[in-house]
């Protein structure tokens, strides 16, 4: 973070951040116009947006500007947005603050906000300048928001780098430890593989749905249940291995590796699931297409398949797996 002044001019540049990353790392921050929003799902909305706008007028921001965001997934995904509408698009950055963001939310270009309680549904496709991933930044997280990280990260490995999965197995407790040299393999394997699918399809029209792997279940399960979004994808990517094994397209030695890994983390394998809430969630799920949901399986470990799955087929899956 010393190194700021590299990156961005503190004449050009504007720093979006919250409070929490404001009070840990505010002494970096002092030579730059700083505009903090709130925390959580409940700041990620049109209104802070609004707000960022007025502050953006206050500071009389012109095309020469720059706007770099500081924090986690949501700050990135709102300075994203921000910066993507703002005189119709200023150039920005992101510094991503925790391991989820690191490995995930900051990269790919999707930014934007909830609606109506919506996840996401307000947003651009739009690609920042740069992603700088500092692992000390990491250090401060709390146990939870690490896990939420490392359960996109083993996604990663299971739908696209069946070594990464591997070497993650042996030495699973380095990265569990935040090992320096370790951690910067693993996210750097990580990243490649987001960023190999999404430059395939940046806009999601087929191969970027595989990110989604875990994800079906995953949001459902995050709504009925209020889990993080890591515990509740964990669970969903479970379930999906357990399809894929109903499929004939992993073997039940694969699934047990999946939920070790998992387990090795603190990630949930099991909940006690309520089949109809799930079926409800999921029929309303805003990625279903008709009477079938794309769904991601795995086509052996590292390699993910997105197969149109039936409403009817998967309630009965759901009915044979609760
Ligand atoms: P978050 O941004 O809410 O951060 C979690 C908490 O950790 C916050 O309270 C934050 O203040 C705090 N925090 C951040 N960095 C910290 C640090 N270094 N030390 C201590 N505390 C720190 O949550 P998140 O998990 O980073 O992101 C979740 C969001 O990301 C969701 O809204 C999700 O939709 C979005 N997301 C977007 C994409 C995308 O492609 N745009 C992908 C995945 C997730």
């Amino acid at each position: 973070m010393g190194q700021l002044d590299r990156y961005c001019d503190p004449g050009k540049a504007v720093i979006i951040t919250d409070r929490t990353i404001k009070n840990l790392l505010g002494k970096f921050f002092c030579k730059y116009r700083v505009v903090e929003i709130g925390t959580g799902e409940k700041a990620k909305t049109l209104k802070t947006v609004h707000s960022v706008y007025e502050k953006f007028l206050d500071y009389e921001l012109d095309r020469t500007s720059f706007v770099l965001a500081v924090g986690g997934g949501i700050v990135c995904d709102v300075a994203g947005y921000v910066a993507s509408t703002y005189l119709r698009g200023l150039p920005f950055g992101f510094i991503p603050t925790t391991l989820l963001a690191q490995t995930d939310a900051a990269i790919g270009g999707k930014n934007g906000v909830n609606f109506k309680g919506y996840k996401n549904l307000i947003g651009t496709f739009n690609q920042p300048r740069f992603v700088l991933c500092d692992l000390e930044l990491l250090k401060t997280l709390s146990a939870r928001e690490l896990k939420n990280g490392f359960a996109e990260i083993i996604k990663h490995a299971l739908i696209g780098d069946a070594f990464m999965l591997s070497y993650l197995e042996k030495e699973w407790r380095r990265a569990y430890e935040l090992e320096g040299t370790f951690m910067e393999q693993l996210l750097f394997d990580s990243l490649k593989v987001k960023a190999c699918i999404v430059s395939q399809d940046e806009t999601e029209k087929g191969e970027r749905r595989k990110l989604n792997f875990g994800h079906t279940f995953g949001h459902a399960l995050e709504k009925i249940y209020g889990l993080k979004h890591g515990e509740a994808i964990s669970i969903g990517m479970v379930l999906a291995a357990r399809i894929s094994v109903a499929k004939g397209l992993i073997d039940r030695n694969d699934m047990l590796r999946i939920e070790k890994i998992l387990a090795h983390f603190g990630l949930p394998v099991e909940v006690g699931i309520e089949k109809d809430l799930i079926m409800d969630a999921i029929r309303k799920d805003k990625k279903r297409e008709g009477e079938n949901i794309n769904f991601v399986l795995l086509n052996g470990i590292g390699n993910a398949v997105v197969l149109p799955i039936s409403i009817e087929e998967l309630e009965e899956m759901v009915r044979d797996m609760c």
